[in-house]
């Protein structure tokens, strides 16, 4: 293990090292090597796109790179599980999250890390920066400021706005969720969930769940000091929307006697065998704590071989990992000049995911994952993040969910063509 750590160590350093340093670069897109283009490219010629814009704004998506360009931004209070590194030390996480915009969507992406924690300061900065970008995605900022932050920049600017931490999650594990559910052959609003953990992830999570139907009377959310209860005192507003109102006040052991779903966004090991023993018949469990998840998949497995478990590792089965959404419900919002991204495209995102895992996997993604005959099932609730029908499928329907909610600005009418344009 520990000689698997160390490899890991030294070839990741060499990778991000050799040279030029780093994983991205910025490349030009029209010609440019000769004196006429860069005239063209830059003084004086380029005055003449300045005028258009400063006459008609929209035009900007026409002569710029902004209708293509996502800012990926962070203050590094909250790095994976690295917690709170800074915003220098955060910065090549930011630069693998432009990489996977670029491959999966061709969305391109400048990497914004902004030595700032104080949220005031931290929403200016990033209003004073927008007009560069066609999206922005906030990455990695601590909660609950992260809740304030996003709602002040979805509210105060006119382009997509995005806490990938909160919504991704939320986005992917609601897909889990309902095929989980449906597999099993429960019923969404009889579900009787625990959710450990009430940071930026558990909320957001919440709050899908309860949009696809989980009630709020089933849900029992905990944090590192137990039950969300109203007789507690220390709940900021966010933990306050899940605060029960139970004569009792249940421990988690307890809460989880019967559950049919256990959701785990907070530590490692915490979901222990005997209280997955004690869970309802066909238990699903969603143990997200990364690296280390609530409870290992393999001990899982045999302390209850009917469950359904996902984690947020790559070396298990039903992977929670947000590259199945951000990519695209950023490409569906750019391309149709989506001035938010609202509820309805995300539950959109959602349900694209949801149905795509049902549909029969191409022999090629078998291929990729050097796996035989994938299909729907319980190693199989989610798509695979190599999956290339993903785009074809989130990308048109978070598009059409904001043309329908009357947030699109530049709404697409030809979608054949458009779904021919995704596949470029
Ligand atoms: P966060 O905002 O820091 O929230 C962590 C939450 O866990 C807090 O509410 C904290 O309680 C709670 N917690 C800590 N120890 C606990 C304990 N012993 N019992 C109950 N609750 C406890 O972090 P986050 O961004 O929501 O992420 C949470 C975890 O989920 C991390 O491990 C992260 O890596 C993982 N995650 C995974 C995915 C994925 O798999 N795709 C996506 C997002 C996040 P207090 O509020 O009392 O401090
Ligand atoms: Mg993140």
């Amino acid at each position: 293990m520990r000689k698997d750590i160390n490899n890991l160590r030294e070839e990741s350093l060499k990778y991000h090292s050799k040279f030029p340093s780093g994983k991205i670069q910025i490349s030009p897109t029209k010609k440019y090597n000769s004196q006429k283009y860069l005239s063209l490219a830059y003084s004086p010629g380029v005055a003449e796109p300045c005028k258009e814009i400063a006459r008609f704004s929209k035009e900007v998506y026409k002569y710029t790179s902004k209708g293509n360009l996502v800012a990926v931004i962070t203050n590094g209070t909250s790095v994976l599980g690295l917690g709170n590194i800074g915003a220098l030390a955060s910065k090549p996480v930011m630069e693998g999250k432009a990489i996977l915009f670029k491959i999966f969507s061709g969305i391109d992406v400048f990497d914004i890390e902004i030595d700032e924690s104080d949220p005031e300061k931290f929403i200016k900065v990033v209003k004073a920066i927008s007009p560069t970008f066609g999206g922005i995605n906030l990455e990695d900022i601590k909660a609950p400021e992260a809740f304030e932050i996003e709602r002040r920049l979805k509210s105060e600017l006119n382009i997509p706005v995005m806490h990938d931490d909160q919504h991704g999650t939320a986005i992917i594990s609601g897909a889990a969720l309902l095929n989980s559910i449906t597999y099993v052959g429960k019923k969404i609003h009889n579900i009787k969930m625990v959710i450990n953990g009430a940071g930026a992830a558990a909320i957001s999570c919440a709050r899908i769940y309860k949009h696809l139907g989980v009630k709020s009377k089933n849900i029992l959310m905990f944090d590192s000091k137990g039950l969300l209860h109203i007789s507690r005192k220390d709940l900021n507003k966010e933990k306050k929307e899940f605060a029960v109102n139970t004569s009792f006040i249940k421990n988690l052991e307890e809460s989880i006697k019967d559950s049919d779903v256990f959701i785990g966004l907070s530590i490692g090991g915490i979901l222990t065998p005997n209280m997955l023993k004690n869970m309802a018949k066909d238990p699903i469990v969603f143990a997200m704590a990364n690296p280390d998840p609530e409870i290992d998949y393999n001990l899982a497995i045999k302390v209850r071989p009917d469950v359904i478990i996902a984690t947020g590792r790559s070396d298990y089965p039903n992977q929670v990992n947000n590259v199945l959404g951000f990519p695209y419900i950023f490409r569906g919002a750019l391309d149709v000049h989506a001035s938010i991204i609202n509820d309805e495209m995300k539950l959109a995102a959602v349900h694209a995911i949801a149905d795509l895992a049902k549909e029969p996997v191409p022999e090629q993604i078998n291929i990729v994952y050097n796996q035989k005959n994938i299909s729907f099932g319980k190693e199989y609730i989610i798509p695979k993040p190599f999956d290339n029908r993903l785009i074809t499928r989130v990308a048109p329907a978070v598009a059409k969910a904001a043309m329908d909610s009357g947030v699109a600005k530049n709404p697409i009418l030809d979608w054949k063509q458009y779904q021919e344009k995704l596949l470029d």
